[in-house]
């Protein structure tokens, strides 16, 4: 491809909002353009990134023995009021009427019209099982775009979804997938996790977040020292046991602490450390107070909470409901004579003599002891796990890393077949209902991911398996006669032999071209300058920033060597 007149627009500054790295370079380099608040076109060169991302997985899928559709971005409203998600899903899901006030809403994911097909057109176990996907534009309507492709309100995703008719058949499905994408993030040279997530049951093999080990990933990863183990902190259940101090418990006092309302401002007024403070937050569980005590040093995990009640909703209380349930403002609560369920994190049943809130402005209890001082309905695991915790696995110590989360393999079970009808005739004849898995990869926040974990001081640096050219090849005075000519030649000769390459045949100062160059980070810049008289080109490998400079005649050979050493 010839760079004069391709669309790739460089920019020297760092755009003004673009907070993270890999949306800076992706702007900077050309590859993206926002057109709205996270809605992005690409351009020619993000553009390829994306389609060679796109047959990595199309590649391994297929390979898996997935089935490649295309399922509609519009969807009818009516599909998504049948599986009941119409409600659930609510504002992220892009809603729109067409001109007879039909409703219709925009693919956020597939699970109902993929549904409806299979129900349709599958009736027997003879044509089970089955995987469908799709490499298709999703529309999630997020309260916070933000990192460019990384979350955004229109992005590409594959997402996949197996038919069964057995859970041996699912989990065979469902590892048929977790090892096609381990391929596929392998392949595409990043460094990730696949981590055991939130499906409810906890500590179960259910789902699976393929991460990107990266400093701007929202999400923690709990990982142990010393084996395999690794699950998103949401999840990953807490196994520590807490040793009780054997002093002598001391009478319950009220004391004054005004304006004291922080676990840290108590922790300094009182003098006591934080795990001797209980701290108290009420939540609304299916509309009904709950106090939730952890210690002061640990943190409520939300989604322990909404296991703990069988998957009730669970809101943090306002200002308003905590004067209506406990007559007292946020930052004085705590679980003495409350007549409200109290549950607490196991930790809490060690603090001895502890400091909590005294229902009461500016009025904190010293010397509290639960067993004596308050009701507690279950202690139970409730709070986040922290670094230093043993591992879940019983194996080790827990270290925190943050992770992009790139793939996401789930075990659906029948919560769509049933709600939709998706039956089969088994063996005997007999109607039973399909066992589904859904696997997604977001496959333009791959490529996102894919910079914020290759790139220098200069820009881009591309893996060779997703790189949009293997090669810049680069005439750094096109004035001169000698140097156009070999480039023009140059460039056939690569071409034909099959070499991807972009050609950087514009009358720039050399300065720009190599900013340039560097920036756009494709794996080899070939330029040709003063010693293109003598057949000698100068090679940089953008990874390691080596030059080599090579006779015209040995070109190929160094650069396949070279390629090929970069591929490994
Ligand atoms: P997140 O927790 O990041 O919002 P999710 O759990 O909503 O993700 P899934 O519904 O599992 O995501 O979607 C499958 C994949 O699609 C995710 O693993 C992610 O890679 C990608 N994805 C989800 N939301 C976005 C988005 N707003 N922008 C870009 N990619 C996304
Ligand atoms: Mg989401």
């Amino acid at each position: 491809m010839r760079q004069r007149t391709y669309l790739s627009p460089t920019l020297r500054d760092v755009p003004a909002d673009a907070e993270i790295i890999s949306h800076q370079l992706m702007l900077r380099s050309g590859l993206i353009r926002q057109t709205a608040s996270g809605v992005y076109s690409y351009l020619p060169l993000g553009k390829r990134v994306l389609r060679k991302v796109e047959d990595i997985v199309r590649e391994e899928m297929d390979n898996a023995g997935a089935q490649e559709v295309l399922l509609p971005a519009i969807q009818p409203a009516e599909l998504w009021e049948e599986s009941g998600r119409l409600g659930d899903y609510g504002p992220e899901l892009m809603r729109l009427k067409d001109r007879h006030q039909r409703d219709f809403v925009l693919g956020a994911t597939h699970e109902e019209v993929i549904t409806t097909i299979v129900r349709d057109d599958v009736q027997s176990y003879k044509k089970l099982p089955l995987n469908l996907y799709q490499i298709q534009t999703k529309y999630r309507d997020e309260r916070r775009p933000r990192f460019g492709v990384l979350r955004s309100r229109e992005f590409i995703m594959k997402d996949a979804y197996s038919f069964d008719t057995s859970k041996e058949g699912l989990d065979a499905s469902y590892e048929a997938m977790y090892e096609a994408y381990t391929k596929i993030f392998t392949r595409c040279q990043l460094d990730f996790r696949a981590v055991e997530a939130d499906s409810g049951a906890i500590g179960g093999t259910d789902t699976h977040e393929f991460m990107v080990l990266s400093d701007i990933g929202e999400d923690t990863i709990a990982y142990s020292d010393t084996s395999s183990f690794a699950a998103n902190t949401e999840i990953a259940p807490v196994l520590a046991e807490y040793e009780k101090s054997s002093e002598s418990l001391k009478e319950l006092e009220k004391i004054e602490t005004p304006n004291v309302r922080t676990i840290d401002e108590v922790s300094s007024f009182v003098n006591v450390s934080n795990d001797k403070i209980i701290k108290s937050l009420l939540y609304l569980v299916n509309e009904e107070p709950v106090l939730v005590l952890v210690r002061g040093d640990h943190e409520v995990n939300e989604i322990k909470v909404r296991n703990l009640f069988d998957k009730a909703t669970v809101e943090f209380a306002t200002t308003e409901q905590t004067k209506e349930y406990l007559n007292c403002e946020v930052g004085f609560v705590g679980p003495v004579n409350v007549n409200i369920k109290v549950v607490a994190d196991n930790a809490v049943a060690s603090v001895v003599n502890g400091v909590c809130g005294a229902n009461e402005k500016d009025m904190h209890y010293q010397y509290v002891n639960l067993e004596r001082d308050a009701t507690i309905e279950q202690f139970a695991d409730l709070r986040t796990i922290q670094e230093g915790d043993p591992s879940p696995d019983g194996r080790g110590t827990v270290k925190f890393a943050k992770g992009i989360e790139v793939g996401h393999v789930f075990k659906l079970g029948t919560k769509y077949s049933e709600a939709l009808g998706a039956n089969f005739l088994d063996e005997n004849g007999k109607s039973q209902t399909m066992i589904m898995g859904c696997y997604g990869i977001g496959v333009s926040r791959t490529v996102a991911a894919i910079v914020e974990q290759n790139h220098d001081e200069f820009g881009l640096v591309w893996p060779t398996t997703v790189a949009p050219f293997d090669l810049h090849l680069v005439t750094i005075n096109v004035k001169d006669e000698t140097q156009r000519n070999l480039g023009e030649a140059l460039y056939e000769s690569l071409k034909k032999s099959r070499f991807d390459v972009l050609f950087d045949d514009r009358p720039e100062r050399a300065g720009v071209k190599f900013k340039d160059s560097d920036l756009i980070g494709l794996p080899i810049r070939v330029a040709i300058g003063k010693r293109a008289a003598e057949g000698i080109v100068e090679l940089k490998i953008r990874k390691t920033g080596e030059m080599i400079e090579v006779q015209v005649d040995e070109l190929e050979t160094v650069l396949q060597d070279q390629l090929q050493k970069l591929a490994n």
